[in-house]
């Protein structure tokens, strides 16, 4: 039987009483005008007296339940009514209107969010999701206020999940909870609903994990309780003798947290939850940093397990001192060590800062500023995300990328701390400062030094970025960032230079067809073919032919209705586009994936290939070595209609000389402890740079190795295969050609 849900099916517990949450409120904030909080529980009452929930228990201990939480975190008046009211409008008669009158305004607007959200909540379907969660951003960031109530909602359907009989819809609400709502919770800081969403969505995705772990926790805690009560007493003990006032307690490791660390970093069990956590309260930061020196002069500290988040507090403005020593009988000991305000801010975040201010309670901008910046700021990046457009779905994506990394902290070259998700390198910095500056980028300087764009960035790296003029963003960059932030604005930049890139294309194909059917191209000519070809102006003609949504004998019909021969003479057209106009620009590795113009993945072209491109109905053009074996396939497909699909394209000469391509090697290889650095040797001696490798096992004594090279040109890639013919274990090495 599963104890963990066994403890939850306990009796239901008695529904608070209106005085409950009047009580509960008055606790922190005297003032709060109880009569408001009783009507609204009397309206909540009265209006959802005939429903239940799944529990069976009267609907309103729902809304009492969502209300009491809110008191909890020392929300004002209007939140807790909310509470109290949130699905009024929704499941019941009561209207806004109605709220207003007997309300407020405040209260009024409040429960409009939920309702809304709630609205969206209905609908399953992938695109549904996406749109609703764009809505939920709109809304929490006009009114934070808005996001708690929902993440409190969400966290009493969370403990009461298991009363819902059907399996898929409780893992699909489990799901949304662990990636939208738990991951926006702990963006503003609430972690105490965070880490019980997390929890609560684990054990309903992934049950049988869930137990094992809370088992193995709950056998831990039996077994090493003296050993805890011990080590307790000696922090305590020597805390006391160094006049240090401090509170210590041992801290409970989540089933989630622990799953997560056992998933990521492969690491056992027992690596992670063998180890004791204990955290430190004292009353100034000064006597954090005291409380350290005496527990470091006392104990040994495990290095690299140090960190001061005090100075440099993390992104939802988490503060706190970190270290692990070897303490009594030589048991490692994780501390946490910090001030009740940090520890009210990292256990409620952006709710620690509602507060009494010149006689108004209420949500205080300057404190939470002052206690290492205002959490709401946080959400910042994902309206950034909504505004660089885009659908639904990709809003999604960039959002969840936003919300799912480690974090890695850096700073501008005057000191400005960057928070970036683990992973982030300097263009995804660039973007993070100004999306004008990510967009002009061409380098960077990492401490001082010039590095690569690919550079993943450390904490603690001084980023300095270096500007050019380039407006269209080079290839691959949507592969060298990591946050959503600048994937969705590196996405809006392709978007608008496709365009123009296609119609550029279009023209010269355009061009093309006229020369090869002996006509002077004139713009003007192609009015003619404006109604049959379904466009209006000739820039929406070049982009139908640069896409390959009209063909150039399509074009070339529509131009001369009835004058065309048979096309008997087209054999010969590609010979015959071997023009000096048919010289297309092709930038080493400068294009954009998505844009006009493709590699081909089956031959992989790089600068000094003789190449041609292909016209791809919708994608544009492909290119393909002249020899490449799909070529010839495609060719037999297509048949007639491949002789104008044809485009005959040429390197520019500057990407022939400084570009860096990727080129792709096969190599058979011995199956010898060493083979691989013996390859890796040869090809960096040929300043080669591996970024890719598969292996295919074939035999016990042979497996078959595809690699990718950074290479500059043809000729350094043929250098390499030499380079690798060499080598002792390898048998085979060639170019890559097809798959
Ligand atoms: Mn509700």
């Amino acid at each position: 039987m599963d104890t963990a849900l066994a403890a939850e099916r306990r009796p239901a517990e008695a529904i608070p009483t209106a005085d409950d949450l009047i009580a509960r409120v008055r606790s922190y904030h005297p003032g709060a005008d109880g009569d408001l909080i009783r009507r609204a529980y009397e309206f909540a009452r009265e209006k959802h007296s005939r429903q239940t929930r799944h529990s069976g228990e009267p609907y309103y201990g729902h809304v009492v339940a969502v209300a009491m939480m809110l008191a909890d975190l020392h929300l004002d008046v209007s939140t807790v009514c909310a509470g109290l009211l949130h699905d009024t409008v929704e499941d019941t008669e009561a209207t806004l209107e109605e709220l207003a009158e007997l309300f407020g305004e405040d209260i009024a607007r409040l429960v409009d969010g939920e309702t809304k959200l709630s609205q969206m909540e209905l609908s399953s379907k992938r695109t549904k999701q996406a749109e609703n969660f764009q809505k939920l951003v709109v809304a929490i960031t006009e009114d934070v206020r808005v996001l708690l109530v929902k993440l409190c909602d969400r966290l009493h359907n969370m403990r009461t999940l298991h009363h819902i009989p059907r399996q898929d819809k409780r893992e699909r609400i489990a799901r949304e909870t662990l990636e939208i709502y738990a991951p926006l919770a702990r963006r503003i800081g609430v972690n105490r609903l965070c880490t019980e969403l997390e929890d609560l969505s684990f054990r309903n995705l992934n049950p049988n994990a869930f137990e094992s772990i809370t088992r193995r926790l709950a056998a831990i805690r039996e077994t090493r309780s003296v050993a805890v009560a011990t080590v307790s007493a000696a922090l305590s003990a020597k805390l006391e003798e160094a006049g240090i006032d401090a509170r210590v307690f041992g801290r409970e490791k989540r089933p989630y947290s622990i799953w997560r660390k056992l998933e990521r970093k492969g690491v056992s069990f027992d690596e992670i939850a063998d180890i004791y956590a204990f955290r430190v309260i004292v009353t100034s930061p000064d006597d954090c940093y005291r409380t350290l020196g005496v527990i470091h002069q006392t104990w040994r500290c495990v290095p690299e397990r140090f960190h001061d988040y005090i100075s440099t507090p993390k992104p939802n403005n988490y503060r706190s001192l970190h270290t692990t020593i070897i303490g009594p009988s030589n048991i490692r000991l994780e501390l946490q060590i910090r001030t009740e305000e940090m520890e009210a801010v990292a256990e409620t975040g952006v709710a620690a800062h509602w507060r009494y201010k010149s006689g108004r309670y209420g949500y205080d901008a300057k404190a939470a500023q002052a206690a290492g910046g205002d959490p709401l700021e946080r959400l910042r990046p994902f309206v950034e995300i909504l505004e660089q457009g885009g659908d639904p779905d990709e809003f999604l994506e960039h959002a969840k990328l936003e919300m799912f990394a480690d974090q890695v902290y850096c700073f501008t070259p005057k000191g400005e701390l960057i928070a970036l998700p683990g992973g982030a390198t300097p263009l995804d910095f660039a973007f993070a400062v100004h999306t004008e500056l990510g967009a002009a980028t061409v380098g960077a300087k990492i401490n001082g030094r010039e590095r690569p764009l690919r550079t993943r960035l450390k904490n603690g790296d001084v980023v300095e970025i270096i500007k050019g003029g380039a407006r269209q963003p080079p290839a691959g960059w949507e592969e060298l960032v990591v946050t959503g932030r600048a994937k969705a604005a590196i996405r809006k930049l392709i978007r608008a230079s496709e365009h123009e890139e296609f119609v550029r294309l279009g023209r010269v194909i355009a061009e093309h067809a006229f020369l090869r059917e002996g006509k002077p191209f004139r713009e003007t000519a192609l009015k003619n073919a404006y109604e049959r070809l379904d466009v209006k102006t000739p820039e929406a003609l070049y982009e139908a032919l640069g896409r390959g949504r009209v063909s150039s004998s399509e074009l070339l019909d529509a131009v001369f209705p009835g004058q065309r021969e048979s096309r008997a003479e087209t054999t010969a057209d590609r010979e015959l586009i071997q023009d000096e106009k048919g010289e297309l620009y092709v930038h080493g590795s400068g294009l954009t994936p998505g844009v006009s113009l493709h590699f081909a993945d089956c031959c992989s072209p790089i600068p000094g290939d003789r190449i041609v491109g292909i016209m791809r109905r919708g994608r544009g053009v492909e290119v393909h070595v002249i020899d490449c074996e799909k070529l010839a396939v495609w060719e037999e497909e297509e048949g007639d209609a491949a002789n104008d699909r044809w485009i005959d394209l040429k390197w520019t000469p500057e990407a022939q000389s400084n570009a860096v391509s990727i080129g792709r090697i096969v190599a058979t290889v011995r199956n010898e402890p060493g083979a691989l650095a013996e390859i890796a040797g040869a090809v960096g001696e040929a300043r080669g740079n591996i970024t890719h490798i598969k292996t295919n096992l074939r035999s016990r004594d042979f497996f078959d190795m595809v690699f990718d090279v950074e290479v500059f040109d043809v000729r350094h890639l043929s250098n390499i295969v030499a380079a690798l013919k060499t080598c002792d274990r390898v048998v085979t090495a060639e170019r890559a050609r097809s798959e």
